[in-house]
């Protein structure tokens, strides 16, 4: 058995590079470090191109003998996967929440969450069925097969050190491929962490590898190079655009999960209690630093004071702290940046109008710590209309009509999560059916899960995550025409 605690982990300064546990070339580190102390919690290694491509070769070999086992076996050894998961559970929650900040009960719920993906691709690896076709000529018959795209690779972001990892790596895994992990630098030990599981659920070296260190070195190389056949990348637009023009020369499959702007609408008609409770959830988690938080809040005239005044007083209760405390709902931002981002966003909104109903600064206990905060009447012209803030502040906005609404929802290059309230049946479906987004989630907060698909259109990204779509991200459709029968 494995003892995860993690200081056996963090002494390492090592990854888990085809089925080696080493260092750098260079034997340089990056320091990770608790966003709520601003303390090291453990070194990684500062990888670049050469150890990119030693892993590219690794994950070629061993994706070879991985496709070849049946989907049961593969199956079989994501299942153990999961199993090792959930049996460490708090270990990774803890490990996640000092890396990243998120109180506790959200880092149990990340691994929840996370590893529902590896059971669901593990029960999915055995539903890849292909098709027959009616021919059109009598002598003929019509095949399609699935395969595994072949290696992949995957580059993920901070706010969700562990699901945005397994939402990956279980359909790579279970449709046959392999996969090269290049984790957030603020976040490298909760992918290495899983990576130890992995190797234990009997993962075969080389299937599945974490590479830590240069993000732009180790990005250009997975991204150029023929053999990688896919990337999949979760993070802000801006990088995927790099991305995505990387993975031109070598037409690269893409899946791209990228920045959103969700508009959350509360109709006249809605339940205000649950709106609030819903607004509450998909703006507060994880100090709203997800891709899915709604950015910005449309009111209907008829019950926006009352709304407003309900949600004030809400996220007035909410408690701000280091995430192992008791009864922390609040952790800190991510950096220094994160934090300038948001103050950035409420010096603008105030400047342009609007009023703070709640918070609107630096938290009293210093570091990345910010008041979670409520605007009210916000212009549409503010920043926080068309940017993704990434922290915990609510802007409303007023609106009168429908049309009015659904104009203002969708004047945004980005189409990822969207929320309305109402309990009527009509609007519903008007609403649902015109708001450009990927997902809408109707008198609700909280729409994620493994068995729906997740994904963004417009520019917030390419393909799908979850569900029964998400394995087919890594796989690839083979006709086969038998003729002369
Ligand atoms: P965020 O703003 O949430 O940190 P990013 O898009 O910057 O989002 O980061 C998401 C992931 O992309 C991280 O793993 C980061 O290291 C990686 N990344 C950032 N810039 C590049 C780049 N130029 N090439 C490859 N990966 C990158």
């Amino acid at each position: 058995s494995i003892q995860l605690k993690h200081s056996v982990l963090l002494k390492n300064n090592l990854t888990l590079l085809a089925g080696q546990w080493v260092s750098a070339d260079s034997g340089e580190t990056i320091s990770v470090t608790n966003p709520a102390t601003g303390l090291e919690v453990a070194k990684v290694p500062l990888m670049g191109s050469d150890e990119a491509e030693r892993a590219i070769i690794a994950a070629e070999a061993a994706q070879k003998s991985w496709k070849t086992l049946t989907a049961a076996a593969r199956a079989a050894i994501l299942k153990r996967w999961f199993d090792l998961i959930i049996l460490h559970r708090e270990d990774l929650a803890q490990l996640l929440t000092a890396e990243q900040g998120k109180p506790l009960a959200e880092a149990r719920g990340e691994v929840n969450y996370g590893a529902s993906f590896i059971e669901w691709f593990a029960e999915e690896a055995k539903r890849v069925y292909g098709e027959t076709i009616p021919a059109p000529m009598g002598d003929r018959r019509l095949l399609v097969l699935k395969q595994p795209i072949g290696v992949t690779a995957a580059i993920t972001p901070w706010n969700f050190p562990i699901a945005m990892i397994t939402r990956k790596a279980g359909p790579a895994l279970a449709a046959g491929c392999s996969m090269i992990i290049k984790p957030a630098e603020q976040t490298p030990l909760c992918a290495l962490a899983l990576a130890v599981l992995a190797e234990e659920a009997g993962v075969p070296s080389g299937v599945l590898q974490v590479i830590t260190g240069d993000a732009r070195q180790i990005g250009a190389v997975l991204c150029e190079s023929p053999v990688v056949a896919k990337l999949s990348f979760t993070g802000s637009t801006e990088v995927g655009r790099i991305l995505m023009r990387q993975c031109a020369d070598t037409i690269k499959k893409l899946s791209l999960e990228l920045g959103g702007n969700a508009p959350f609408i509360v109709f006249n008609d809605a339940d205000l209690d649950a709106a609030v409770e819903g607004a509450m959830i998909s703006k507060y988690r994880n100090a709203g630093q997800t891709c899915v938080c709604s950015n910005r809040l449309f009111v209907q005239e008829g019950v926006y004071d009352e709304f407003a005044k309900k949600l004030a007083v809400k996220v007035a209760q909410l408690k701000v702290g280091v995430g192992t405390e008791d009864g922390v709902t609040q952790g800190p931002l991510i950096d220094d940046a994160a934090i300038e981002k948001v103050e950035f966003h409420v010096a603008d909104a105030i400047a342009k109008g609007a009023t703070l109903l709640q918070g609107g600064k630096r938290h009293n206990l210093g570091g990345t710590f910010f008041e979670p905060t409520v605007l009210a009447n916000v212009s549409d012209d503010a920043l926080i209309f068309s940017e993704e803030t990434f922290g915990p502040v609510a802007p409303l906005f007023r609106f009168k009509t429908d049309e009015e609404v659904i104009s203002l929802a969708n004047r945004t290059e980005f189409g990822l999560a969207s929320y309305f309230y109402s309990r009527d049946i009509g609007r519903i479906w008007r609403v649902a059916e015109a708001l450009e987004y990927g997902m809408v989630g109707v008198n609700t907060g909280m729409i994620s899960n493994e068995v729906a698909p997740f994904g963004g259109i417009k520019q917030s990204g390419l393909g799908r995550e979850g569900s029964h779509h998400g394995i087919d991200e890594y796989l690839e459709l083979k006709y086969v025409c038998m003729a002369g029968l």
